[in-house]
């Protein structure tokens, strides 16, 4: 009984959704021209260390937030500007603008 409950309480790794190939298959349709100036940022990183479920790591499609170290990293070149992060983040910590002069992602259909 006492094992049961150790494995129903033990803290289970990030995991990634099922269609994870299908939408990295996607993303390689796209072009990126990376701003050499990130044009997302974490407001406030001590923030993080209290979010308990880190939701824009799930649910980021382009994997740009990770958690490495007891905080949060964020490849920010790889965004797609769908914008779901800022939605999802409990705390409204997550700072956005649109790329520089253009630059970012080009989106490709088929
Ligand atoms: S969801 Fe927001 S507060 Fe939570 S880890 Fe991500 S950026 Fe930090
Ligand atoms: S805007 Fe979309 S692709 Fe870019 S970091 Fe946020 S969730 Fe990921």
């Amino acid at each position: 009984m006492t094992q049961v409950a150790e494995t129903v309480g033990a803290k289970q790794p990030v995991a990634r959704p099922k269609t994870a190939v299908l939408i990295e298959q996607k993303l390689y349709l796209d072009r990126y021209k990376v701003d050499e100036v990130s044009h997302l940022w974490i407001i406030d990183r001590e923030t993080c260390l209290k979010c308990r479920d880190k939701p824009c790591i799930i649910t980021c499609p382009a994997n740009v937030y990770d958690w490495e170290e007891e905080k949060i990293t964020v490849a920010y070149d790889n965004c797609v500007e769908c914008g779901a992060c800022r939605i999802v983040c409990p705390y409204q910590n997550i700072g956005w603008r649109y790329p520089r002069w253009g630059l970012g992602i080009a989106h490709r259909y088929g």
